[in-house]
């Protein structure tokens, strides 16, 4: 059966890369909604599904927008939670063009979401159950797939120059206790060199040690170091996992993923979607 959270949930904190403000609410909603954002800083804005046919920019995060240019980006970590916690249907309203990027990562969302707790509704839940294999691949060779299984699995792999990321993979299937443990505290990583040239355009205001994994050639600059080993191959499957939510409807099906991101998530969904000799809705 569908669900959805049981009581509205309100919490605030800043964008990455505006450093503003902003809250965020989330509601519940029903049965056959989907997820559902809005901006709630713009009158008789209008709902933007979470699909990923409305995703509108994909270089630094995934972004959604509508026609008439209003746009709400870096949606892929709450939408990770929302699948691990099986949530059908949800109003998120955001007061600014940017997600609070709170911890980086997915445990405060999750968390936050498992405190309000979930009402089961009386529709049943679809699914999108993948028949043949669907694969896009970048002009690099790199790629993702999804592949018939009877369960979701994820397979990611990542290769980095520096030693301290270095080759990375993670192969499972995605249990709430996986999730919880290994994925939800992963954060957003990157490069020092990269910092400096995304604040010196006005970008990132809002990052710090606290929400992102920085890294300086072999040297971690984070205190504390990494939550969880692998964290950096992990946040790529948290990324992936929130990706895959804009399918519309959990997927049942293995994804594998060489070197990629949120561009080749939503042209793999894009070919999925084209031929519905790919999938089936179970
Ligand atoms: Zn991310």
């Amino acid at each position: 059966m569908q669900q959805t959270i049981a009581k509205e949930i309100t919490v605030t904190g800043i964008g990455l890369h505006s450093g503003a403000a902003a809250e965020l609410r989330l509601k519940p909603a029903a049965e056959n909604t989907g997820i559902v954002f809005r901006r709630a800083d713009i009158a008789e804005s209008v709902p933007v599904k979470a699909l990923y046919s409305n995703v509108v920019d994909t270089r630094n995060c995934t972004c959604l927008g509508d026609a008439s240019g209003n746009v709400i980006s870096t949606v892929e970590h709450l939408m990770a939670a929302l699948a691990v916690m099986r949530i059908d249907n949800l109003l998120v309203e955001v007061t600014a063009p940017e997600m609070p990027i709170m911890d980086g990562a997915a445990a405060f969302f999750y968390d936050t979401l498992r405190q309000a707790g979930t009402t089961v509704q009386s529709s049943p839940r679809r699914q999108i159950k993948i028949l043949k294999t669907v694969r896009f691949a970048d002009d690099a060779g790199n790629y993702v797939m999804l592949e018939p299984a009877d369960e979701f699995s994820i397979h990611f792999t990542i290769e980095f120059p520096s030693k301290i990321v270095g080759h990375q993979e993670f192969d499972s299937v995605i249990t709430p206790e996986i999730f919880a443990r290994q994925i939800a505290p992963c954060r957003t990583f990157c490069e020092k060199a990269q910092i400096d040239y995304l604040r010196s355009v006005g970008l990132i205001k809002g990052g710090s040690l606290d929400n992102a994994v920085v890294l300086d050639g072999e040297t971690i600059l984070n205190p504390g170091g990494f939550k969880v080993p692998n964290e950096c191959v992990n946040h790529k499957v948290l990324d992936a996992l929130g990706d895959m939510y804009t399918a519309g409807a959990p997927l049942i099906g293995r994804l594998t993923a060489v070197k990629t991101g949120h561009y080749h998530n939503n042209r793999l969904l894009k070919a999925l979607f084209a031929d519905d000799t790919n999938y089936e809705i179970v």
